[in-house]
């Protein structure tokens, strides 16, 4: 378990603590449930979309340090962002903790950078992406459960 402690950041850990947008929203006009089996990771986000632009969004559910502050720290990057801009950060994101080869620029990610890490550990990918998956279904409207298997 050492190695994985290099994971838990100190950002990691407190968004984990105290995760933001964490309760649902009743005006959403779009959400999608994941789940990751693998570890037990259960979301739920909500998007709450208007011209285009995601004006709120918030999340709820129950899972491991790496799911919540995932889920949370995305919450906080997504609010604002255009359709268009949520599905680029969304390929940023998905590269940035599986590819192989550089890092993408971590400039724009902001705190999402802290996941860098994550690509060493297979297992927790799953974690870091499970809430990305979602979001993504419910910004394409699509009403299946994500499951990461
Ligand atoms: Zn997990």
């Amino acid at each position: 378990m050492n190695d994985l402690r290099d994971l838990y950041q100190d950002t990691i850990l407190e968004h984990y603590k105290k995760p933001r947008n964490f309760h649902d929203l009743p005006d959403a006009t779009a959400h999608a449930d994941g789940y990751n089996p693998l570890c037990g990771d259960k979301v739920k986000v909500y998007l709450k979309m208007t011209d285009g632009v995601v004006t709120d969004v918030a999340f709820e559910g129950s899972g491991c340090a790496i799911s919540t502050a995932s889920a949370s720290i995305m919450t906080e990057a997504l609010k604002g962002k255009t359709v268009d801009e949520a599905n680029r950060l969304f390929t940023t994101f998905h590269d940035l903790v599986t590819e192989q080869g550089p890092q993408p620029d971590s400039a724009g990610l902001g705190k999402l950078a802290v996941f860098g890490g994550v690509r060493e550990f297979p297992m927790r990918v799953k974690c870091a992406t499970l809430a990305w998956h979602t979001m993504k279904a419910a910004l394409d409207q699509k009403n299946d459960p994500v499951s990461t298997e």
